[in-house]
């Protein structure tokens, strides 16, 4: 009979191999992602739920490492808040450098087919996760409005269907999940909803959006099971550089950003016991907290950093979810992977809970 051991190194293995797998193929495709920029260089970032069934990347078909992803509770951002703010603004200078207009995608998701599987950060309420998603829009708009050339745009995704609804001026909307014209009418549709949109931008956010048609006809060919687009997470990510990972419904992910982290942790945790009670996933291979932060090759003091951020995330969620969410305790392997990851080459490194004296952290790679 398996131990709770085994199940843990089931889900670490599941992880670290698919990590594996998907660095391989970042680098592999880094012709790809060059060809790709030059063609549609708009920067795009995009703020999701932490929520497993929702990945913009994903449903897009872009290739990874061209979406700058950030995850919330609900995707309930705000630009008030210390790092995050920060880190927005931060990318905006990047791209202002490199002469890069920018698209912020502030996404809400629901179901078309049932209430209790829309966010349940906004107790299944899509018109309040919708009024968020506008505030967002606004705040970005208003800070960005001069010569930055950043466009925040609104959108919902339907997890039932995986399609996109794109939110445009004067309340007017492109619903891609009942779109069946060509990429002719597609670009006039853009221009409709954003008339101040440059043309530049528009072919490159068409990009994603014809992704996401082709994405929305390869999932109604599937013919998906209803349970399948319920939660069904596993894992509880916890930090950044977790965007290769391409398991749909498989983690709840959570960002270092909103300043009560224990909030969005609390949430996920109890989302998590939901699928163990409802049995949606198997109880006895249990729950695997993963902390991840990122550092650029050659940093060696971004590196440390991401040490201690990782190992403190760990701490800190343990810590969250005893105090707060006890009854998953049983189930919470009680290990968590801690790890950080090369932003460079998309490689995740285990490096435990607590440093060891035997190795040498100061050697970066
Ligand atoms: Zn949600």
């Amino acid at each position: 009979m398996a131990s709770k051991e085994d199940f843990r190194k089931k889900l670490v293995d599941l992880f670290l191999n698919t990590n594996k797998c998907r660095s391989v193929l970042f680098l592999a495709e880094a012709s790809i992602r060059k060809a790709y920029r030059e063609m549609f260089p708009t920067e795009i970032a995009s703020l999701e739920c932490m929520d497993g069934r929702v990945d913009v990347t994903y449903i897009t078909k872009t290739p990874i490492g061209i979406i700058q992803v950030y995850s919330e509770g609900g995707g309930q951002f705000d630009f008030g808040w210390f790092s995050f703010g920060w880190l927005i603004r931060r990318w905006v200078k990047y791209s202002l450098k490199k002469k890069r207009n920018k698209i912020i995608l502030c996404s809400y998701h629901f179901s078309k087919g049932d209430k209790h599987r829309c966010c349940a950060w906004f107790k299944y309420d899509t018109e309040a996760a919708k009024k968020h998603q506008q505030y967002l829009v606004s705040q970005f708009k208003s800070a960005f409005k001069k010569n930055h050339e950043v466009y925040p745009i609104m959108i919902g995704v339907d997890t039932d269907t995986d399609g996109i609804i794109v939110h445009g001026i004067d309340g007017k909307i492109l619903d891609l999940r009942e779109f069946n014209s060509d990429k002719k009418e597609l670009l006039i549709g853009i221009k409709e909803l954003f008339p101040q949109m440059t043309d530049c931008v528009i072919k490159d956010f068409a990009q994603l959006l014809l992704g996401n048609i082709q994405h929305i006809k390869e999932v109604k060919e599937l013919n998906r099971p209803i349970q399948s687009i319920d939660h069904q997470e596993q894992f509880l990510f916890l930090g950044r550089g977790f965007e290769w990972f391409n398991l749909l419904n498989k983690a709840l992910e959570v960002g270092p950003y909103n300043p009560d982290l224990s909030k969005p942790i609390i949430v996920a945790a109890k989302v998590l016991l939901q699928n163990i009670q409802k049995g949606r996933i198997p109880a006895e291979e249990g729950i695997l907290l993963v902390t991840s932060a990122v550092y650029g090759t050659d940093d060696n003091t971004e590196y440390h950093h991401g040490l201690a951020k990782a190992r403190f995330l760990a701490k800190f969620a343990k810590e969250v979810i005893a105090d707060n969410v006890k009854e998953l305790l049983p189930y919470l392997h009680e290990e968590p992977l801690v790890g950080v990851l090369n932003f460079d080459t998309f490689e995740y490194k285990e490096i435990g809970l607590e440093p060891v004296e035997d190795v040498k952290e100061e050697v970066l790679v």
